[in-house]
């Protein structure tokens, strides 16, 4: 397959993905004057370059503004990222906040910088979007991603949670989208080669990647050695979820999930403790007395 062929099928597969994630969430309205946050990486690269061409084909009106922050990080040259943006008609803005200097300063040494680093790069974002008039803020994060987040939460902070396709603010002002959370890394890298998006050195800020990241990083690359489709699936897993067979009391509670209180209170009664039927570990709602309760809602006695 020849370079140019094989950079319009990538780019199709990736439109399409993109098309299908916009669809699937509502990520973008009529009017939507949508903030493109622009690191110089091939993320961002890819995703304003499929964004616009969303943009040309959409039945709807919406507009870009590609925003790039420079953060003060030593030896940064931004100048390949701006020339591109002009050279192929993107309305930009480049900003300006040394984040770098801040960092430094309130950062052991040794640790890692990116918890803060991307924080206050957070808070000029969310505040620019507002000042420049933007809607919505897209962010960058693809499949890889969203899976490695699902994993670094499994793992070390126990919750079932990955990224949102949407997310509103704390505090109301900005929705941010991230339109690539269908798309395999692996490709978007392969077509950010083929276009030669010129990128900028993401190793400027000398941070030592995150460890924990690194370690979830490791342990897929082993996981697809054993099991190839291993991150499709957990993609595909994280648009199937099945609620009732987790055990989050909080969560069957606002689904209607819930056994009606009589039932629960009954339950309580007979495992000897207050506790709704929602807390219950399975193999206690395995019982066979109390499984046939919680199906008839019969009130039972403890003899
Ligand atoms: S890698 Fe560097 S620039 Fe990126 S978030 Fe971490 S500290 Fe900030």
């Amino acid at each position: 397959m020849s370079t140019g062929t094989r950079q319009v099928k990538l780019e199709n597969e990736l439109a399409r993905e993109l098309g299908r994630c916009i669809a699937d969430f509502g990520l973008i309205s009529e009017g939507d004057r949508i903030m493109v946050c622009m690191s110089g990486g091939k993320d961002s690269y890819t995703m304003l370059h499929l964004l616009e061409r969303a943009r040309r084909k959409a039945p709807i009106r919406f507009s870009l503004l590609a925003v790039h922050l420079d953060q003060g990080h030593p030896g940064y040259d931004g100048s390949k990222l701006a020339g591109w943006l002009a050279s192929n008609g993107f309305e930009y803005r480049i900003l300006s906040e040394d984040t770098y200097s801040v960092v430094k300063a309130n950062v052991a040494e040794g640790k890692t910088y990116c918890s803060l680093c991307s924080r206050l790069r957070r808070g000029v974002l969310y505040n620019a979007a507002v000042e420049l008039g933007c809607s919505k803020i897209a962010l960058g994060h693809h499949r890889d991603d969203a899976i490695e987040t699902l994993l670094l939460n499994l793992m070390f902070s126990g919750q079932l949670k990955s990224m949102p396709p949407k997310l509103l603010s704390d505090d109301g002002r900005n929705t941010v989208i991230r339109p690539l959370l269908y798309s395999a890394e692996s490709t978007i890298a392969e077509l950010a080669v083929l276009m030669q998006f010129p990128i900028l050195p993401c190793d400027l800020c000398g941070s030592q990647e995150n460890l924990k990241r690194k370690q979830v990083k490791n342990l897929l690359t082993a996981l697809e050695q054993s099991a190839p489709r291993a991150k499709e699936s957990m993609l595909a897993a994280l648009s199937n979820v099945r609620p009732s067979h987790l055990f989050d009391a909080g969560l069957w509670q606002k689904l209607g999930l819930h056994i009606e209180p009589e039932r629960g209170d009954a339950l309580a009664d007979v495992m000897g403790d207050s506790s709704s039927v929602a807390d219950l570990p399975q193999r206690e709602l395995a019982e066979p007395a109390v499984a046939a309760a919680a199906h008839t809602g019969r009130t039972l006695r403890v003899l």
